[in-house]
């Protein structure tokens, strides 16, 4: 890394080709749509690739390129690709089971260290993906209440069930005060849901007040990410979880933070710590299992009651698999190591790549933004000096973005599709520098073209 301030680069083509990858892609298109297992991975740059093997921070491709990953497993690789203790670990479980379709052990200490490390979290059901704990939520907050509706936020992923995948991209017309119009993201979903779940923008505590007093006595629970993450990384205003938390209180409504992202990330206690805003029930996926599929409904002992006694189902035969949670028991036993710094590491790697790719963007005076947390951040291409909701993220370039991913790309970077980076404790300082340096050289290419 440069020390004395960003240098130009030239921007020279690196020599890169993508050639085994592309030919991987037309045969796999030919027997899986779109030749990816996840739509998600449709906006890979400069198309979808294939991998051959991953370490820490690196990943290595088909045709022999190596990359820095930002995007690590979308989340989950907090401590690098194949941390040793975790497989370690599941090596150790896979010599004496892996899936008992009964219980052991390790789902008691599972269990035990979330509900130490969690706030909200006084009873856990662990589930296998993100998108069912997210349903188990929606549940256990209608069985509570008795009521219907969940407010959920225009420009946040809760998972790709019917009931949430709306108004993630798509923008819904305002239909109310601080209320916009459901849309689903995605054709042959259920329509019937729509009517069951109530949009608002994030960020604005007035539009959920006027949401809750027009439609208090029918809404279930609130849903939101407390850090919204899937379309750029925002931040909540100051107080403003706060009020949210006091209204749900208010109105008898069922807080649901969906950290499936944040969870483990932003600190051991998620963005509930973080934050000190104390949900009803809190979801939780990636990065508690280092990459092993491994997610996790928590909250308020009596909410869990229902299930205890079968009216409320939840259910799945992955559920607490043996490999998954010796995975998961592992990685949280690392994260909240005290002596492993891991949060520290996070914060001084992750504001010093900050800092390098803001120097380098000064240097170039590129409309391009950077905001969020050391662990989790953004690049938007905007004159904006903050992007504070939805209706701000779309304001931004994205098609500027995906070419300046496919520049990055290029030069061997590799950041997830609406420009976040995912740091992990296995970026060193020598990927942080070179990383920097291979932002400027994007950047270069990026003007050019
Ligand atoms: N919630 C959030 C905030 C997410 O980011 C995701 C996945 N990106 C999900 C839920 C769904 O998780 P999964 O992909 O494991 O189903």
């Amino acid at each position: 890394m440069t020390t004395t301030g960003p240098r130009r680069e030239t921007g020279a083509p690196t020599g890169r080709t993508f050639e085994r990858s592309r030919i991987l892609g037309i045969a796999a298109s030919d027997l899986t749509p779109g030749g990816v297992h996840s739509n998600i991975r449709l906006a890979e740059q400069p198309f979808p690739l294939f991998f051959d093997s991953a370490s820490g921070a690196h990943l290595r491709d088909v045709d022999g390129n190596d990359v820095i990953d930002y995007v690590m497993g979308m989340g989950p690789m907090l401590l690098g690709h194949r941390p040793k203790a975790v497989i370690d670990a599941v090596i150790d479980q896979l010599g004496r089971g892996i899936l008992f379709a009964g219980q052991h052990e390790l789902e008691i200490e599972a269990a035990e260290q979330l509900t130490r490390l969690i706030p909200c979290a006084e009873r856990v059901r662990f589930n296998v993906t993100g998108t069912e704990a997210v349903q188990a939520a929606i549940r256990m907050a209608r069985a509570a209440t008795g009521r219907q509706k969940i407010v959920k936020f225009q420009g946040h992923y809760d998972g790709w069930a019917d009931s949430v995948l709306v108004n993630v991209s798509s923008r819904g017309h305002k239909v109310g005060p601080g209320r916009l119009a459901a849309v689903s993201e995605t054709l042959g979903a259920e329509q019937a849901v729509l009517g069951d779940v109530i949009i608002g923008e994030w960020n604005d505590a007035l539009g959920l007040e006027s949401i809750f007093s027009d439609h208090a006595s029918s809404i279930a629970g609130v849903l939101m990410e407390p850090v919204m993450a899937n379309n750029g990384v925002i931040l909540p205003r100051d107080g403003y979880l706060q009020r949210v938390r006091e209204l749900c209180t208010d109105h008898g409504a069922i807080l649901i933070f969906d950290e499936v992202i944040t969870g483990f990330r932003v600190g051991a206690g998620g963005a509930q710590q973080r934050f000190g805003v104390v949900p009803d029930v809190a979801t939780f996926g990636k990065a508690i299992a280092s990459g092993f599929p491994v997610a996790a409904v928590a909250g308020r002992r009596g909410l869990f009651d229902p299930i205890a006694d079968g009216r409320v189902t939840h259910a799945g035969t992955y559920n607490s698999s043996a490999v998954g949670l010796a995975a998961a028991v592992t990685t949280m036993d690392i994260l909240s190591d005290p002596g492993a710094g891991i949060y520290e590491t996070l914060a001084s790697r992750g504001g010093q790549l900050m800092a390098g790719i803001r120097e380098v963007i000064a240097a170039h005076s590129a409309a391009l933004h950077v905001q969020g947390l050391p662990m989790l951040f953004s690049i938007a291409f905007t004159t904006a000096l903050a992007i504070r909701n939805h209706a701000e993220a779309a304001t931004s370039d994205a098609a500027a973005l995906q070419r300046f991913r496919a520049c990055l790309a290029e030069q061997g970077v590799r950041i997830a599709a609406k420009g976040t980076w995912f740091l992990s404790i296995a970026h060193t300082d020598d990927d942080i520098g070179r990383t920097v340096d291979a932002v400027d050289r994007a950047l270069t290419t990026f003007e050019r073209a």
